[in-house]
């Protein structure tokens, strides 16, 4: 039936105050064709439902849902939707006709359909009662539309913002909290703290030696490392402590709220003895490590910048102490730290800039009193802080993989150096240059082609450069390093192991290893003769080099005792401040001048 029509009949039926004038009429029913086009124009289905649930007009959309045209007064409006013999209610679907006549209210309800072709549908029916000018319901509008799309776009949005939540959040790799939500969890923790009148930890771990894992194997096996210490750290949480992923190695811990502060120290020390475990990495097993930094609520600091601020500072401190322990935050480590974002920050610009210099100590044979050789020891001429020793910036520009760079500049200067002194007859021709390599140079597999690539460009002969290499560098990775060291030898360079005495190699390792010397550490040759283990280390020492083949050369001499007693025991190459303290070039080469005049 077709809206004017209905209008028509409804007028018919109810008392409108009309007096039935024609062109009144004519009005109507222009107004009605306007009104069935306006609605024939939208795209949902619209019914209109008499009090009988039989369909009275509908526009054009809801035609179209009838499949065989139907007189209109013998189809309801189930039988019209959905082509169903009963009400929507005995299908188990909510009736908004029936709703709508019980509340007198509109109402929007759902139906989900299974269209003939498989795909499923849902559809918002919403209704609304449809009033006399006296108010009473007359009837029924309702209109159907399919939001089976529009539901499953806000499904994807809904998932894709979850994802970006999730993103922003936490880490990938872990799926721990990451840097941002462990800033939120501190600043809960300490507001949770606050109401207690406790205190809270906040930690950092970081895992000693991780550059090593991604210098040795590959990004897949570092990432394994890393799941795997999440995986320790998560395993070890108690109910109500958080924890992060920061970056890198690095993760973060914040504490349940405590009263004795010892709990901090005792979470600590459970972290690192969750690291003593070895991690498995093929058929590695590899001993890592960790160090702990602890900053506590309220006593060093009472925000989260301060607190995780000071955490770091004090993991430095922990990383300095030689790894695997933990340290509180002190006063005194923001300075230190401070000092050392300063360094970090310029140490790009002092190769380039030509800040870095080498010293070189003389090394001397005892017997002869002639020069043996020289170690080259860099210092770094800093324009505003001075002199910096090695000891402050190398373990930077190892952090930092400068040392790659400073490494080959230090070599390339020393050859260069010792062939200009070479060049002067004066010189003793078997003296050679010794060159301190650091235990991530060593770990690149470049380091053979560097080096031959310098003797080559300074004419340096091979036999005539050392490299020193420490004792816990070659412990660190045996197999790799014995592999290296035979290249090494194989370009007819020598090698010494420096610091011998503090790494714990053992006798069947070393037996292995192409050397041509063993450098005595000056923690033991400082306390001879008085100390008797010190004494027996160093004879230790000497006999082990002796039966080994390889030459011995005790290292920070300073008085005579020690001489004589070096000489005794069959060391006769030594280098200390007793004979001369390390020297820049021109200084160097008129102390060897001095070695040579006869009055020596
Ligand atoms: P090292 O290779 O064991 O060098 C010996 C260190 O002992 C030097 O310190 C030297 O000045 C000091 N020394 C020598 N004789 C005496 C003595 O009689 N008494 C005392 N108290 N000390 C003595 P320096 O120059 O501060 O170097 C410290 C460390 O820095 C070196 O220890 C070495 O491990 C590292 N280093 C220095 N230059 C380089 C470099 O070019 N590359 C790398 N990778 N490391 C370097
Ligand atoms: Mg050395
Ligand atoms: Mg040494």
């Amino acid at each position: 039936m077709l809206f004017d029509r209905w209008y028509r009949s409804l007028i018919a039926r109810w008392p409108l105050r009309t007096n039935k004038q024609p062109s009144i009429c004519n009005a109507w029913r222009r107004q009605g064709a306007f009104l069935q086009h306006v609605i024939d124009g939208i795209e949902d289905p619209i019914l209109v439902i008499d009090l009988e649930q039989q369909v009275q007009t509908m526009n054009r959309a809801a035609r179209e849902l009838v499949a065989k045209p139907k007189t209109p007064k013998t189809l309801a409006c189930y039988q019209l939707l959905y082509g169903y013999d009963q009400p929507c209610d005995a299908n188990h679907m909510p009736c908004p006709y029936q709703q709508v006549l019980t509340t007198e209210q509109s109402c929007k309800v759902l139906h989900k359909l299974t269209a003939p072709d498989g795909s499923e549908h849902t559809y918002e029916i919403a209704a609304s009662p449809l009033r006399n000018d006296a108010n009473q319901i007359i009837g029924v509008i309702e209109t159907r539309r399919d939001i089976t799309t529009h539901l499953s776009l806000a499904e994807e949005l809904r998932a894709s913002e979850l994802n970006i939540l999730r993103l922003s959040q936490y880490d990938l790799l872990t799926s721990l909290p990451n840097r941002l939500l462990f800033a939120d969890r501190i600043s809960q923790a300490i507001e949770c703290a606050r109401e207690q009148e406790a205190m809270v930890a906040v930690l950092i771990v970081d895992i000693d030696d991780f550059k090593y894992i991604n210098d040795s194997f590959d990004h897949n096996d570092g990432d394994q490392i890393i799941k795997d210490a999440a995986k320790r750290l998560q395993d070890y949480l108690e109910a109500q402590e958080t924890v992060a992923r920061l970056g890198g190695d690095e993760f973060g811990i914040i504490s349940a709220p405590f009263h004795e502060i010892e709990q901090a120290a005792l979470i600590a020390r459970r972290i690192l003895h969750r690291f003593e475990t070895p991690f498995e990495l093929h058929e590695h097993r590899i001993v890592l490590g960790a160090s702990v930094g602890i900053s506590l609520y309220p006593m060093h600091g009472t925000g989260t910048d301060d607190l995780l601020r000071n955490a770091d500072a004090a993991l430095y401190q922990a990383k300095n102490q030689g790894g695997k322990n933990y340290q509180y935050y002190t006063e005194d480590l923001t300075t230190k730290s401070i000092d050392r974002v300063l360094l970090e920050s310029n140490l790009h610009r002092a190769l380039e800039q030509g800040e870095f210099v080498l010293h070189y100590q003389p090394q001397l044979d005892l017997l002869s009193n002639a020069l043996s050789g020289l170690e080259a020891l860099v210092r770094w001429q800093h324009p505003q802080m001075g002199m910096i020793s090695p000891l402050r910036f190398i373990p930077l520009a190892e952090e930092s993989g400068m040392i790659t760079e400073l490494g080959a500049w230090v070599l390339r200067e020393a050859c260069r150096q010792m062939q200009t002194w070479r060049s002067n007859e004066q010189f003793p021709p078997t003296a050679t240059m010794s060159v301190n390599v650091s235990a991530r140079q060593f770990d690149r597999t470049n380091l053979t082609d560097t080096v031959q690539q310098i003797l080559t460009d300074t004419g340096l002969p091979a036999e005539l450069l050392e490299l020193e290499i420490t004792e816990s560098t070659v412990m660190r990775s045996p197999e790799g390093s014995v592999q290296i060291l035979h290249q090494l030898r194989e370009l007819g360079i020598r090698i010494s192991i420096d610091d011998f005495g503090t790494g714990y190699s053992s006798l069947s390792h070393l037996k292995r290893l192409p050397l041509t010397k063993l450098k005595i550490d000056r923690s033991f040759v400082s306390d001879i003769p008085a100390d008797v283990n010190d004494v027996a280390i160093t004879r230790a020492i000497i006999a082990l080099a002796r039966n080994l083949s390889l030459e011995v050369l005790a290292e920070g001499v300073e008085t005579l005792e020690q001489k004589n007693f070096l000489l005794r025991e069959g060391c006769h190459t030594v280098q200390g401040f007793l004979f001369a303290k390390p020297m820049p070039a021109a200084e160097c080469e008129q102390y060897i001048r001095g070695l040579n005049s006869p009055a020596a």
